[in-house]
């Protein structure tokens, strides 16, 4: 099964492609992850990503369709894999489009989390994770069970995500609007679009993507 979880910066696709990693064994994809990790261990892509990351800006398109071949021709991925946070253009979606069609893959779903810019600053600015595993929290909506210590690892030291200060995620949710929001009805026009209410809770929002996999939705 592929799958594409398509929404703003905050709207939970982090979180609900965990879940569906977890329940179908399929591999998550998230591209900004994949970007962090080069950031910090100083690659090349890494270095070039950086200050764009930082502005909220987007990476260029041929060194992200470049990361996401690679990515998608690991073993993890003979299941499937979930998209998180890829496409975020038209070229990305393009590429992608025939990627699949060069490997005898296809599209299942595209799932839009559908959030009101206004939650989302305020969803985005108390988020933190922890250092060694990184599961998330928020200020707000989840902490630790035991305050400073991570209730999956055991860590004790976390980490806030250096472009999720307020001033930032205007340029992220610019971008979203600007380049991404465009791919909704490229998707509609495939039949493959799907939207689940991104404002319900963690486990609404699951039981609502549950229903589009089994087709019930
Ligand atoms: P995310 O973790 O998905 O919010 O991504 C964090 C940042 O990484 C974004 O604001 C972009 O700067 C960059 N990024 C992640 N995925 C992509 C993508 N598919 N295309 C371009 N830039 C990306």
């Amino acid at each position: 099964m592929n799958l594409i979880l398509l929404g703003p910066p905050g709207a939970g696709k982090g979180t609900q492609a965990k879940m569906l990693e977890d329940k179908f064994g399929i591999a998550q994809i998230s591209t900004g992850d994949m970007l962090r990790a080069e950031v910090k261990s100083g690659s090349e892509i890494g270095l070039r990503a950086k200050g764009i990351m930082e502005r909220g800006e987007l990476v260029p398109d041929e060194v992200i369709t470049a990361m996401l071949k690679a990515r998608v021709a690991r073993p993890d991925c003979a299941k499937g894999f979930i998209l998180d946070g890829f496409p975020r253009t038209a070229p990305q979606a393009a590429s992608l489009d025939s990627m699949l069609k060069e490997s005898g893959l296809k599209l299942d779903h595209v799932i839009e989390l559908k959030v009101d810019d206004a939650a989302l600053v305020g969803r985005i600015s108390g988020r933190f994770s922890c250092a060694k595993c990184g599961v998330g929290y928020h200020d707000s909506f989840k902490q630790p069970a035991k305050a400073g210590v991570c209730d999956s690892c055991g860590g004790t030291e976390f980490s806030r995500r250096a472009d999720d200060k307020a001033e930032t995620v205007a340029a992220r949710l610019e971008a979203y609007h600007r380049q991404t929001a465009p791919l909704l009805p490229y998707y509609a026009g495939q039949g493959k679009l799907k939207a689940v209410d991104g404002m319900a809770s963690m486990a609404e929002v699951a039981r609502q993507i549950g229903e589009i996999l089994s087709g019930k939705a």
